[in-house]
């Protein structure tokens, strides 16, 4: 039997969209070795109908980029919102009112260790929706349901990854676009859920449920609230999680190329992400900024919103402290305790883990040391590299300007 032409781990984004759209529901999605879904074909009941290859975005760029893009600085008035929120709660804002409207949203939510995405259409599930989640959203199902709302007749926000938002509109036929609104984040990548469950794994008494990874009620910035089996809060900032997602050294495969973010343009309406480093918004950024980039003129129509706070700003003042926004791959195309870390998380114990991926905490051992070294220049290298990425971009867009 031919074998699916779907692209291989190092390509697939884990969109889940090829498994929306077989109609013998024949495609499922396993956990592999380094922490990432991809997705497994049963072929006893495949039909050689090759629709998953036609919506699949990596095999496929339908909805054609933004002409123009512009950035804004934005965060919502409402200060219940805000506290919910990573950063300014724009989203959430948008999504309130799109809401009230008689909307539909898409979003992530947490489903106790795990999380997937849910259509929601009553403002009391907002709160759901609210918040960064540092794993990759389980999307089963989800693109369905947007298109039976469609179909309806409904109005839907979608809000995901930029390659989450690449697939819905490979699945979503173009004469129902009208009533569909994207929005989408600045994205780092996502890590290994494997590297969630070991650092969720590594507390005493067991880690029963994620409450939130950014959890502004006590602190601004990477501090997440856990509920442990005793039902009693633990709160962690800055933790083993955090250290190796942000060092890049467990992302999945394609977020070290990612075919989604190479430019200033993109395939959805209105791109948010944290407006790190603004220094013109100190008082606000305690409370949360956000950076907002609009694609379109549904984007536009999104953020004039009266409850929302927004300022055009210019591309020197978000991009050096934004470098996740367009630049996709770093100097060394995969960090190499990436391509270890399958066979590292195998044989090691948590704590060699926290040495070599994490920031150790105190003196590591001499056989560990030349390693660290080594990271230590790898990293050097890649902030000096990503810096001349974005001077290009900047003088780039400074010529287009005059
Ligand atoms: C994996 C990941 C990586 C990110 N990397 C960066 C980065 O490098 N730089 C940066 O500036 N910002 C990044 N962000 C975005 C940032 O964390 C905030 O989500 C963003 O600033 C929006 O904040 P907000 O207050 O407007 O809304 P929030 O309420 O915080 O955002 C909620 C929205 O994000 C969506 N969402 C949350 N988690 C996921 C997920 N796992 N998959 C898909 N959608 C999700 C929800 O559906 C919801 O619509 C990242 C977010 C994620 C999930
Ligand atoms: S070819 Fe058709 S039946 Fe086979 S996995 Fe793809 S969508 Fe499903
Ligand atoms: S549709 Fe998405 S999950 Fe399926 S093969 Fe393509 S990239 Fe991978
Ligand atoms: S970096 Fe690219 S491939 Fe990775 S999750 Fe983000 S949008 Fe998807």
């Amino acid at each position: 039997m031919k074998k699916s032409n779907l692209p291989n781990k190092y390509k697939c984004i884990g969109c889940m969209t090829c498994g929306d759209i077989c109609p013998k529901h024949c495609i499922k999605f396993e956990l592999m070795e380094d922490g990432h879904f991809m997705p497994k074909i049963d072929y006893n009941l495949c039909i050689q109908c090759h629709k998953c290859e036609k919506v699949c975005p990596v095999l496929n760029k339908n909805k054609g980029l933004s002409t123009k893009s512009s950035p804004f600085a934005s965060w919502t008035n409402d200060d219940i919102l805000i506290k919910k929120s990573s950063s300014g709660g724009t989203f959430a804002q948008i999504a309130k009112d799109f809401i009230l409207s008689g909307g539909f949203v898409a979003g992530a939510y947490i489903d106790s260790l795990d999380v997937k995405h849910i259509l929601i259409d009553n403002i009391d599930d907002l709160h759901l929706l609210q918040g960064s989640k540092y794993i990759q959203s389980r999307t089963c199902g989800i693109y369905n349901e947007v298109l039976n709302k469609l179909k309806e007749g409904k109005k839907i926000l979608f809000s995901g990854t930029p390659c989450q938002i690449a697939g819905l509109y490979n699945i979503i036929p173009k004469k129902l676009w009208e009533n569909l609104f994207s929005i989408d984040l600045i994205c780092h990548g996502v890590p290994s859920r494997k590297d969630l469950f070991l650092y969720l794994d590594s507390h005493n008494p067991k880690i029963s449920k994620i409450q939130s990874f950014r959890d502004k009620t006590w602190k601004y910035g990477y501090a997440m609230t856990l509920i442990d089996e005793n039902g009693c809060k633990v709160q962690d900032e800055n933790n083993y999680f955090f250290d190796s997602f942000n060092a890049n050294k467990t992302l999945r495969w394609s977020c070290y190329n990612c075919p989604f973010k190479t430019g200033l343009q993109r395939q959805s309406d209105i791109t948010i992400g944290d407006f790190w480093g603004a220094k013109k918004y100190e008082d606000q950024k305690n409370k949360g900024l956000s950076l907002c980039i609009i694609h379109t003129l549904k984007g536009q129509i999104l953020l004039e919103n009266n409850n929302l706070h927004y300022e055009s700003i210019d591309w020197e003042e978000c991009l050096p402290r934004n470098k996740d926004y367009f630049n996709p791959s770093n100097f060394f195309k995969y960090h190499p305790l990436r391509k270890l870390y399958p066979k590292i998380v195998k044989s090691c114990d948590f704590e060699t883990l926290k040495i070599l991926y994490g920031k150790p905490e105190s003196k590591v051992s001499l056989k560990y040391r030349p390693l660290l070294f080594i990271n230590s220049i790898i990293q050097y290298i890649d902030s000096k590299y990503k810096h001349k990425v974005v001077n290009k971009m900047l003088c780039k867009i400074k010529k287009s300007e005059s």
